[in-house]
């Protein structure tokens, strides 16, 4: 076994060790792995072990690799920043997208998906503490953007995406994602679509999983430290 393809059992373990101690199903949280700036072959590698959800943060870049791969079977998410002028190759090439934050970008994605393809599965990106530096949706605002986002064709609304505020302590982790659980909780109560909290990744997956997530985004525990 390669180093790479041990890194996936070790994760798929670990994940599976994280959800028995706090009493939750292994099965209910998918593994993404973020492949930005990994190369196709480190892709493939992992796709014949198994994996199937694969995220990418760079338009350009993850084209490339989608149409070097060419596996249909492939569910690719798009996690990263959104400009406008991106949103039709976006709209084209996945069938996830975790990163939206404005109605502006999310009707241009709705008018551009192809009709040939299913609804495009969307998660809103939470800016839960509301920092400055940070792409996402402030709370107050999510209500309003999801009640436009039902009223879009061609997107599948399915949940909610947070990066926290960076911290070393479990205990201020777990403080971040306990919140984003409650805001989930609340909109599944008027949606009952809504399945998806994508949240966690190599530093905090611990807290994310104890917290309810049902993504978990996970780049550098999987590949090692990005190559390009
Ligand atoms: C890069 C990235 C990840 C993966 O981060 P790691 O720390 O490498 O696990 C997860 N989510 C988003 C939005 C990212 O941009």
């Amino acid at each position: 076994m390669t180093a790479q393809q041990s890194s996936l059992v070790k994760l798929q373990n670990q994940i599976q060790h994280i959800a028995d101690k706090c009493h939750r199903q292994a099965k209910d949280i998918t593994l993404l792995a973020v492949s930005k700036k990994h190369s196709a072959n480190k892709i493939q590698t992992l796709y014949q072990q198994g994996q199937r959800d694969f995220g990418e943060s760079y338009v350009q870049e993850a084209v490339q690799k989608i149409k070097d791969l060419n596996q249909p079977d492939i569910s690719w998410h798009f996690i990263g920043p959104i400009q406008s002028n991106k949103t039709r190759l976006i709209a084209e090439n996945f069938s996830w997208i975790h990163s939206i934050d404005r109605l502006k970008i999310l009707q241009r994605i709705s008018e551009q998906r192809p009709h040939h393809l299913k609804p495009v599965n969307i998660c809103i990106q939470v800016n839960l503490a509301n920092e400055a530096q940070k792409a996402g949706c402030v709370p107050e605002k999510v209500n309003e953007l999801v009640q436009q986002t039902v009223l879009l064709d061609n997107i599948a609304l399915r949940g909610i995406m947070i990066i926290p505020p960076k911290t070393n302590s479990y205990q201020e982790q777990k403080h971040w994602f306990d919140q984003a659980h409650k805001l989930y909780t609340n909109l599944r109560q008027s949606h009952a679509n809504i399945d998806t909290l994508s949240m966690g990744m190599s530093a905090d997956l611990e807290a994310a999983i104890c917290a309810g997530s049902t993504i978990v985004r996970i780049g550098t525990a999987l590949f090692g430290p990005r190559e390009y």
